[in-house]
């Protein structure tokens, strides 16, 4: 299962309402925060989710509605020792904005004190693959250079049958364990077991594709391809969508038509305009799609 907090669903700017782009993304014990906006500390905060293993950033892009948090947010870290280390992915420009807002601006020429700071560059491609998880980038087009979305997988896997485990002889031990992970054993009385005679049939796949700002779908579409959510952003609505362009945002047609063409059932749309009257995009968007609807600060949403 996945779990979503949202924590900043505006777009460019704060409003009343509404915080600049932060999501954290969380599965087990991992934790990804996809953004951060300035004041995203403050939204941890008000949201209850705490700091504690929150070591890993990641850019969708450099754009200061999406980075501008993470001062505050590494000398809080490193004020508090909430984590040891902070780790942020991001492609190599946005990543050298956030280096020297680190590094030039909160400790000029200094190391902060007990907090390690790792700046990683990403390319589209696979990032973490550990296990049943696996995290990727791809490629997304907007205004700014090396523009990333993510894909959080949780992988399927064949449960051990017991029975068949029993019928075979198999201990407990690890030898189940191999058989687990799909690797075939051998007993010790040399009988040669595989996976597959003791394995049922594939269960419990889940997947969250997260775009951040955009400019463009059709590129997108293999990317997020059978996603059980997407998230993305929908600044604009279909009345302004010459505006979108001009300003290289999505419509939530737009993000409507990328869920349909990629069959996704479940989209949640941010990066909300203030220029719209509140509840205005949620109509839009419920018109034309059951399965959208538009998040608000501190929403959770949950992906069994
Ligand atoms: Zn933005
Ligand atoms: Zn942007």
């Amino acid at each position: 299962m996945f779990e979503l907090t949202f924590l900043g669903t505006g777009a460019s700017v704060p409003s009343a309402a509404r915080n600049v782009s932060a999501l954290l993304v969380e599965q087990g014990g991992r934790r990804f925060l996809v953004d951060c906006g300035e004041g995203t500390q403050r939204q941890i905060m008000a949201a209850g989710v705490g700091f504690r293993r929150l070591d890993t950033v990641l850019l969708t892009h450099g754009h200061l509605d999406h980075i501008l948090g993470l001062g505050g947010l590494a000398g809080t870290l490193n004020l508090w020792q909430a984590v040891e280390r902070l780790r942020i992915l991001a492609g190599p420009a946005p990543l050298e904005l956030a280096r020297r807002l680190l590094l030039d601006v909160v400790w000029p020429g200094g190391r902060p004190g007990r907090l390690a700071l790792e700046f990683v560059p990403i390319a589209p491609g696979p990032l973490i693959e550990d296990g049943r998880f696996r995290l990727s980038a791809f490629p997304v087009r907007h205004a700014a250079p090396d523009c990333l979305g993510f894909r959080f997988d949780l992988l399927p896997h064949r449960p051990l049958l017991a029975d068949r485990l029993a019928e075979l002889g198999v201990p407990p031990g690890p030898e189940r364990s191999r058989l687990a992970r799909g690797e075939a054993v051998r007993l010790p009385d040399g009988r040669r077991v595989d996976p597959e005679a003791v394995t049922g049939p594939p269960q419990g796949g889940v997947s969250v594709a997260v775009v951040g700002d955009a400019e463009t779908v059709d590129d997108l579409v293999e990317h997020v391809r059978g996603a059980d959510l997407l998230v993305i952003e929908a600044s604009f609505m279909a009345a302004d969508a010459e505006q979108a362009r001009a300003h290289s945002h999505l419509t939530v047609a737009d993000a409507v038509n990328l869920a349909r063409a990629a069959g996704i059932g479940r989209l949640c749309l941010n990066h909300q305009s203030s220029r719209y009257r509140e509840g205005a995009v949620a109509a839009e968007a419920a018109a034309l799609f059951q399965g959208a609807r538009v998040v608000s600060d501190f929403e959770r949403v949950r992906v069994p």
